[in-house]
């Protein structure tokens, strides 16, 4: 029996690894389900899998959750400690799939005990990239990308030497507004933000892809994961988001991965890896599809992508910086104090400001150093919306 984990077990990817498990019953040993406040389906999914443990990182949520899961023998915890407990227990595979910074701690708690840890949370890489990657060395264990972009590049790099890389692409649908005009997107309303074209993914990433801060992460994330120049990683945006990543190689072969937008292929390839096994999605029709199409990215449109840029230049704690400024910038679209366009310039904002102050630049990049800098940055952050909404 192969002992795993889902940290986040009820979002969408959680949802969509609860699937691919449930279908091989009989294989999988569920140790710990984590979840937030949507506590019935976590004890549903509890149930179903036959997890030792579930956990809510809400406290108020805990008696809920016990009085939904009493009498199975199932354990119940809730709160910050729970999650990291859950995490550090031994297990042969762990998803980390919770939204944020938020999942950072308990993904590197589980790396201590040396698991295989599927990375769908790029918020990781970007806070803090060579803390996680030097942790999973240091304690034997692996990453592997879920991301799908970073999931395709690992599949194209699989009997290659990563000097032979001369560029990798990874392809943006563009998100809910890739076709408006630009004049109109400082009115995009919360809604209007939160459909993506191809993908169903959850709110905050979809939110992510119309601002192409998603984006702006995925590129971090590729030039921490793979070690890879910032100079030699590209965004295109592929409107019919098939092609989630191409690598390019000094004799000018450009590898395509190609499949529909279905997380279950880059969650299954990170379960069964390096096996590959039959999974449930849909196959492509090449020739119903036709025609496949690109189109420069635009940084007017999607500032986010220079900020990216920025970042990877700077390097030490700007990353966190960034993630968390962008964090609270999201929030602050969805509670509708920022419109859609103002969240970049808040971004950039905290980190300029922070830059000035010389607090990007460190040495000692570690869980503390790396806490702070999000704690600032937040404050900053939230600083920096109530002045601009004075200003209107
Ligand atoms: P989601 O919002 O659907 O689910 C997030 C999960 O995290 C839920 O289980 C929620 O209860 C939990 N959670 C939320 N806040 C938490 C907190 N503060 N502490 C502990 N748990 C918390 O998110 P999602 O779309 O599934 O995305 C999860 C991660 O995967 C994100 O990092 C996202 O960028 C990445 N990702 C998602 C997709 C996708 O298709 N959804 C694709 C690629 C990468
Ligand atoms: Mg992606």
């Amino acid at each position: 029996m192969r002992r795993v984990t889902i940290l986040g077990s009820t979002g969408s990817i959680g949802e969509n690894t609860v699937d691919l498990i449930a279908r091989d019953p009989g294989i999988y040993d569920v140790v710990a389900l984590t979840g937030g406040r949507n506590v019935t389906r976590l004890a549903e999914q509890a149930k179903q899998l036959r997890a030792d443990i579930a956990v809510t990182c809400y406290p108020e949520c805990y008696q809920q959750l016990v009085d939904l899961l009493s009498g199975t023998g199932i354990a119940v915890a809730a709160g910050r400690a729970a999650l990291i407990e859950a995490a550090q227990r031994p297990v042969d595979w762990t998803m980390s799939a919770i939204v944020g910074a938020a999942g950072f701690p308990p993904g590197l708690a589980a790396l201590a005990h040396g698991t295989t840890l599927a990375l769908a949370n790029k918020e990781s890489l970007v806070t803090a990239g060579p803390l996680l990657m030097s942790t999973a060395r240091a304690h034997g264990a692996t990453i592997l990308p879920v991301d799908s972009e970073h999931s395709a590049v690992f599949q194209g790099l699989v009997g290659e030497d990563i000097s032979a890389v001369e560029r990798i692409v990874i392809t943006a649908s563009g998100g809910a507004f890739r076709d408006w005009p630009i004049e109109r997107l400082a009115d995009a309303t919360l809604a209007e933000a939160s459909s993506h074209p191809n993908w169903d993914m959850g709110q905050r990433i979809t939110i992510d892809s119309a601002s192409m801060f998603n984006k702006s992460l995925e590129l971090i994330e590729t030039k921490e994961f793979f070690g890879i120049s910032p100079s030699k990683i590209e965004v295109i945006v592929h409107p019919e988001s098939l092609i989630h990543a191409m690598v390019g190689f000094r004799d000018g072969a450009l590898m395509a991965h190609i499949g529909p937008p279905d997380m279950r292929h880059a969650i299954g390839y990170a379960l069964h890896w390096p096996d590959r096994r039959h999974l449930p999605v849909a196959r492509l029709d090449l020739a119903q599809i036709a025609t496949l199409t690109f189109r420069p990215p635009d940084e007017q449109r999607w500032p986010a992508l220079r900020l990216a840029r920025h970042v990877m230049e700077i390097g030490g704690l700007s990353g966190a910086v960034f993630n968390a400024a962008k964090e609270v910038a999201l929030d602050g679209f969805i509670a509708g104090q920022l419109r859609f366009t103002d969240m970049a310039p808040v971004v950039e904002r905290v980190l300029d400001a922070m830059n000035a102050d010389n607090a990007l630049h460190c040495d000692r990049v570690n869980l503390d150093t790396v806490h702070q800098a999000d704690q600032v940055a937040r404050s900053r952050a939230a600083e920096a919306i109530a002045q601009r909404n004075e200003a209107h």
